[in-house]
């Protein structure tokens, strides 16, 4: 009898993108991968409507706005076990180096400063900023945490088999910060 597919959703925060990257790096076990797994919501689907309940959600980035502290929020009620995905959503990383200034003065060095063409700060469609940018389990509970700039594909490999498995992962066994 085939066992029940473990449902995953994924989004990204504020990050690059590079660890969705690594995963989609696991390359021809993605197809192993797809026997076990349903991506259910993710950046890498069509599906866009979060379900009420997840097994495992995988969220990469750090919460640097309202709209990525909502969604933290959306998967920590909805996923069974969470992991945070790379060194941004585990310690804040590349986005957080923003901390050492005030929101204004990044929006005007962006927005101003660094624009010759119709320099303004936008105010529709963009989600607002919070200050400080904090990693992921500064605002919700976390489960897993992977660390890795991006953690690879063989990092995620052994992350979700140990999960799938039924066992928790020990990832500073084979990644570290920066990695
Ligand atoms: S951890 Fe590295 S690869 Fe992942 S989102 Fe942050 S900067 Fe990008």
């Amino acid at each position: 009898m085939t066992e029940p597919k473990i449902t995953l959703a994924t989004a990204w925060l504020d990050g690059c993108s590079g660890c969705h990257m690594s995963f989609l790096d696991l390359d021809e076990r993605l197809i192993a991968l797809a026997d076990r797994i349903e991506l259910v919501y993710s950046p890498l689907v069509d599906a866009k409507t979060l379900p009420e309940t997840v097994d495992l959600g995988i969220l990469e980035g750090a919460i640097s706005s309202e709209e990525d502290l909502e969604k933290a929020r959306l998967f920590r009620a909805r996923c069974r076990l969470l992991v945070s995905l790379g060194d941004c959503a585990v310690t804040g990383n590349v986005p957080a180096m923003r901390n050492a200034f005030r929101v204004e003065a990044v929006l005007d060095r962006a927005y101003r400063e660094n624009v010759t063409c119709n320099p303004q700060i936008p105010s529709l469609g963009v989600p607002a900023l919070r200050c400080p940018v904090k990693p992921i389990h500064h605002e919700v509970s976390v489960d897993v945490f992977v660390p890795g700039c991006p953690p690879s594909a063989d990092t995620i490999w052994y992350v979700l088999s140990e999960l799938i498995a039924g066992r928790m992962p020990e990832p500073a066994r084979v990644t570290r910060f920066g990695a």
